[in-house]
């Protein structure tokens, strides 16, 4: 199965892509998938909050929410209002239902 990417995903993307792959350490930076459930979990919030910002008040954000840890997130194909049938909890890895 392709892996479905979160909004809290590419945010950590695009920071490694500036930061050439390396933290504020100058050490190389993991793979997403290599992250802590914390850090995973820390970069979906990051995300949260720049979709709120983007969407103002306006109409509500697709979130997730899993139904095993709680973690909220957005994934890329719900906020693009285009229902893509569950997605997997970026912090615990369980399987949800779309949103
Ligand atoms: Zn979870």
């Amino acid at each position: 199965m392709a892996e479905r990417y979160t909004l809290g995903h590419i945010a950590f993307d695009a920071y490694n892509d500036d930061r050439g792959g390396v933290n504020f350490r100058g050490e190389k930076t993991p793979p997403w998938q290599e992250l802590t459930p914390e850090i995973r979990g820390a970069w979906e919030a990051s995300a949260i909050a720049t979709g709120k910002a983007l969407a103002g008040k306006t109409r509500p954000l697709p979130l997730y929410r899993c139904k095993e840890c709680g973690r909220k997130w957005l994934s890329v194909l719900s906020l693009l209002a285009i229902h893509d049938g569950g997605s997997r909890c970026p912090q615990c890895g369980a399987e949800n239902e779309g949103a």
